[in-house]
């Protein structure tokens, strides 16, 4: 048996890096723990890019998270010299007749205006006839409308689990890679987590195991949460000017509604014509689970998506896929976030903010876990197991 830490986080991925960055900026003795060295490809945090957006049409109880980790997100910048998030502008596409729901909210343009109002984000409405004149890259049906905002863009995952990482352990947190968390339990005045290689104590324990956390809770905790696979895309435009386009200075990130099953979303291209423009969709139709999902991406499956999400929409796209990545979703009915303690261990932390949105919110997330762990923070009810 080792020391005993102030905290222990199982999960170094965008939520156990924030906390244990935030743990150890606090002066706490930190452990953190991941089976794998942060950031992999095998969770829910890799693909280069994710989109932030502080107008959050999934509710408005979580633009405090997203601004908070703008503020973080560049005083890790300055601090690593890393560039993290780039603030390109934001796009929530709607339009006349039946549109697909996004993150289950099926009017979200109206949401997000809704929730830009509250957060006293800054925006304008633009039509077809504008959109077009903007935005070449897009095809957009007559009738069809956007929210405009300036403050939104894309962050880095991984250089962002790299740069929290890395400050915390410059500041004296312990990283244990490589080592697999088997169990965790509580006594009194500790929690225990046993690994496959050492067993160590904690005042505390945060689990952010993302898309493992249902394996480690009992059935009826683990039944709120759904590991659903999804597939990144980067296919690449036809010519140097169509590629042009799709550039940071040109275009912004973007979620379309549209008349297909599912709703679309997007970025700018961050490198040259060869590596493609990266977009997705969703499903919700097949739950898996880390250990069981498929991570390969077969013809047919590129086939499907460009012809239903790519053609229509992005005449400058060619059929060529540059690269996919598989990628998973931890979901909580209605997108909701579960940060609670766990219902049998008061010491036990239980952190799984994903349902697909989770990661622009994910440094502010780490500083509430951090105070929930050593200052003795409240939990928020909005977040509550239930
Ligand atoms: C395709 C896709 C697109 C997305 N797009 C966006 C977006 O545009 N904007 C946005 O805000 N969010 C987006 N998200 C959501 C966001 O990426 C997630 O909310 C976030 O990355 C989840 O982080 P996490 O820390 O919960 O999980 P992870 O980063 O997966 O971390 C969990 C960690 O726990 C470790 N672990 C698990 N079990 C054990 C164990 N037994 N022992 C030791 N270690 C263990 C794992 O190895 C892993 O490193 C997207 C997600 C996906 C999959």
């Amino acid at each position: 048996m080792r020391e005993t830490y102030d905290a222990i986080v199982l999960g170094l991925g965008a939520m156990g890096a924030a906390a244990t960055y935030q743990l150890a900026r606090r002066g706490a003795k930190v452990l953190g723990i991941d089976q794998y060295a942060p950031p992999h490809e095998l969770g829910s945090t890799h693909g280069d890019t994710r989109i932030t957006r502080i107008a959050c049409g999934e509710g408005p109880e979580y633009s405090a998270f997203a601004a908070r980790s703008h503020e973080i997100w560049r005083e890790l910048e300055a601090e690593t010299g890393m560039e993290l998030l780039t603030q390109n502008g934001f796009l929530a596409i709607s339009g006349a007749g039946q549109r697909s729901a996004n993150h289950g909210v099926a009017e979200f343009l109206d949401a997000t205006v809704a929730a830009a109002k509250a957060a006293k984000v800054s925006y304008e409405l633009l039509d077809s006839a504008a959109l077009r004149r903007r935005y070449p890259a897009l095809n957009v049906a007559d009738g069809d409308a956007a929210y405009h905002d300036t403050v939104s863009g894309f962050v880095r995952p991984e250089r962002c689990v790299q740069a929290q990482l890395q400050t915390a352990a410059a500041r004296g947190a312990d990283l244990a890679l490589r080592e697999k968390v088997v169990s965790f339990t509580q006594d009194g005045s500790s929690a225990t987590v046993r690994t496959d290689k050492d067993t160590y104590r904690g005042s505390q324990l945060i689990v952010a195991a993302g898309a493992w956390l249902p394996g480690m809770l009992k059935p009826d905790l683990a039944s709120r949460f759904m590991v659903t696979r999804q597939v990144l895309y980067w296919f690449r435009a036809r010519s140097e000017g169509a590629h042009a386009l799709f550039s940071p200075e040109r275009f912004p990130v973007y979620i379309w509604q549209l008349p297909a099953p599912q709703s679309i979303y997007g970025f700018p291209a961050t490198g040259g014509l060869e590596d493609g423009v990266k977009l997705a969709t969703e499903q919700y139709d097949v739950a898996t689970t880390p250990e069981q999902v498929s991570r390969t991406v077969g013809p047919d499956e590129v086939r499907e998506m460009y012809e239903t999400y790519v053609e229509p929409f992005f005449p400058g796209l060619s059929p060529v896929c540059a690269r996919h990545k598989v990628c998973l979703y931890t979901w909580v009915d209605g997108a909701r976030f579960i940060i609670d303690r766990h219902p049998d261990f008061q010491r036990v932390i239980v952190a799984s903010p994903c349902s697909g949105h989770g990661f622009k919110h994910s440094a502010g997330v780490g500083e509430l876990l951090a105070e929930m762990a050593v200052n003795g923070r409240k939990p928020d009810t909005r977040f509550a197991f239930g």
